[in-house]
């Protein structure tokens, strides 16, 4: 096979991080809290996704968080839609979240809210804080604030309008929302310090009007509450007590608790992890979905794509990318992650799970010579020899075969252990088989048939003789197979971290040309003809596959490759260093 693979950098050194022993720092921060009693011994975490694209495998290292905790401690967690955002949110991606969560093993129970939800009460909240003297309304434009928000070594200017009174704050707020303004034209502003050295503190947004229709709360609303104003309020509702979320909203985190502090409302403990980024992709919505939208890619489903619904149709056991989350644990410093240890994680569950069979990519025709033209035997094959409960099926033998086209050679070098003219190889769970003739096609010269004989005292594969052969080859009989389209992938992007664009670059300029090879003449065993979709394999020799979910119907199989039986980047690492 080929599969020689385009990569910039390797594998960091040593990046195979085992399950830690001890706990990590959230862990550490929970214990603490449960002996402080600080939220009366109570754990309950949330996963806040925004339903403006699919999970992907970032989103799963979140949840497995979020959730894993509260399972550790017995606690609870709520799913939460963050959906203040309506133009680029859809039921369709409220619907594919909950799946892809529910098919990583986890149950929220009857704990599924929105922010939406809240509008009502976020509301109230807000002209609470009017009230305070907390909040105002702001005329300033998009630009305008941003002009006044100062940069990390300026420090900002009060908007004008900071100073308007209660009333008239109030008095414009409610027009705000009865629809009077257009789009952009006024913000409901917290009133905190324009001078603070964490831009975030300097008087942000909290209120925008937006006559948009939200997939939830239809046109209700034609003013949404932002992001920072409605998360920690949200979370507080919920009565949470440890809101996880990735590193960037550290320096959000005075301004979570700044909300809370001011109405005097349940605070839970907001506590940043780093965020997964994994080599050779991107971890990123806002991208995934341009590669959806500009056809990069076929879908969120494209089984190259990190999504969770994307590795689900590639065949990546859940637990797998449990075990891979599990392995990466939680860190407090950005990191990336090397794509081979999820593929290791993968090959592991696989190999214990995945029942065995044989296929044939490109196949090269056999006639064994001296076996009857009308006989058919069963032999018995091995399902799974990592588990014997799995027991055999039979296999059909017959007197025209398919072979690799890769294990021939009719002028072989000096390491290639496989069929050659007159030499004798092994056909697993069948015979001892020996090439003595090659047919070839009279103009290119192309081998297209091997004539071989076989030794009936090897049935089942051992020679009673105690005659020794170098190489096991994987078969199919001609008749009795079936044809089938094998979809090999390589990774989306040749660049380990292709969001380090180079100058005078794109990120596009990165795609891996060679990130899926269709091979369209594959032949595999009968039996495969009743497998489930979504049903994984290993064809022997050559990797786990997984009966394509989307694609296959009756009469047409498609398999994708969901990973190689070895990890080959090991090996390129290995030949790199000479050893
Ligand atoms: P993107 O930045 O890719 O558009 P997002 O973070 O805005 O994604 P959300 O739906 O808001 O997407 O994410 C829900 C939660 O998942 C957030 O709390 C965020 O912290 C977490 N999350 C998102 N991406 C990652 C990642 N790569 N690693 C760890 N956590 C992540
Ligand atoms: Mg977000």
């Amino acid at each position: 096979m080929n599969d020689s693979r385009k990569r910039e950098g390797e594998p960091a050194d040593g990046e195979r991080p085992a399950a830690s022993e001890s706990k990590d720092f959230i862990r550490q921060m929970v214990d603490e809290d449960l002996r402080t009693g600080k939220y009366g011994g109570r754990v309950h975490t949330r996963f806040p996704p925004e339903p403006s694209g699919y999970l992907h495998i970032g989103h799963a290292k979140a949840f497995c968080i979020d959730f894993g905790i509260a399972e550790d401690y017995g606690g609870l967690y709520n799913l939460r839609f963050d959906d203040t955002n309506p133009c680029k949110e859809s039921q369709e991606f409220v619907q594919a979240i909950e799946r892809d969560i529910r098919w990583m093993g986890f149950d929220w129970e009857d704990r599924c809210y929105f922010a939406s939800d809240y509008f009502e009460k976020l509301h109230a909240y807000a002209i609470q804080l009017i009230g305070m003297g907390k909040a105002y309304v702001c005329d300033l434009s998009q630009d305008e604030i941003r002009e006044y928000r100062g940069t990390l070594t300026r420090p900002g200017r009060n908007s004008p309008y900071r100073d308007r009174s209660v009333d008239e704050n109030l008095a414009i707020f409610e027009r705000m929302r009865a629809g009077e303004f257009p789009d952009g034209s006024r913000t409901l502003r917290a009133k905190i310090d324009m001078a603070s050295s964490n831009i975030n503190m300097r008087d942000p947004v909290i209120y925008r009007v937006l006559h948009a229709e939200h997939h939830r709360t239809g046109n209700r609303w034609c003013i949404y509450p932002m992001y920072d104003f409605t998360h920690c309020l949200s979370d507080s509702i919920e009565g949470i007590t440890h809101s996880l979320c990735s590193l960037e909203f550290e320096d959000n985190r005075p301004l979570y608790d700044w909300f809370l502090d001011q109405l005097g409302v349940h605070s839970p403990q907001q506590i940043e992890f780093a965020r997964l980024n994994l080599s050779h992709t991107v971890l990123s919505k806002r991208i995934l979905r341009r590669m959806v939208e500009e056809g990069y890619v076929s879908g969120w489903d494209d089984p190259r794509m990190p999504t969770l619904i994307g590795m689900r149709r590639r065949g990546y056991p859940h637990e797998a990318i449990r075990s891979f989350c599990d392995r990466i644990g939680v860190a407090k410093a950005d990191s990336i992650v090397d794509f081979a240890l999820l593929e290791f994680c993968v090959r592991e569950h696989l190999n214990k799970s995945a029942p065995r069979v044989m296929a044939v990519l490109r196949p090269l025709r056999v006639v064994i010579e001296n076996y009857p033209e009308d006989r058919v035997e069963d032999l018995d094959a091995i399902n799974n020899p990592e588990d014997a409960s799995t027991g055999t099926r039979k296999v059909p033998f017959s007197r025209v075969l398919y072979i690799e086209r890769d294990d021939f050679m009719e002028d072989p070098p000096k390491k290639f252990y496989r069929l050659t003219p007159g030499r004798e190889v092994r056909l697993r769970y069948a015979y001892f088989v020996k090439c003595v003739d090659v047919v070839k096609d009279e103009k290119t010269g192309e081998v297209v048939e091997l004539r071989c004989t076989y030794d009936p005292a090897t049935r089942g594969g051992d020679s009673p003789d105690g005659r020794k052969v170098k190489a096991t080859l994987h078969w199919v009989s001609a008749e009795h197979s079936l044809p089938a389209e094998v979809r090999l992938y390589d990774t989306l992007f040749t660049k380990r971290n292709p969001l380090a664009v180079d100058d005078g670059k794109e990120l596009t300029d990165y795609l891996n040309p060679d990130s899926v090879n269709v091979i369209e003449t594959c032949r595999v065993e009968p039996g495969l003809g009743k497998v489930d979709p979504g049903a994984r394999l290993q064809f022997e020799r050559l990797g786990y596959f997984c009966l394509d979910s989307v694609d296959s119907g009756p009469g047409h199989l498609v398999f994708n490759r969901t990973v190689m039986l070895r990890d080959t980047w090991a090996k390129i690492k290995r030949t790199a260093k000479g050893t």
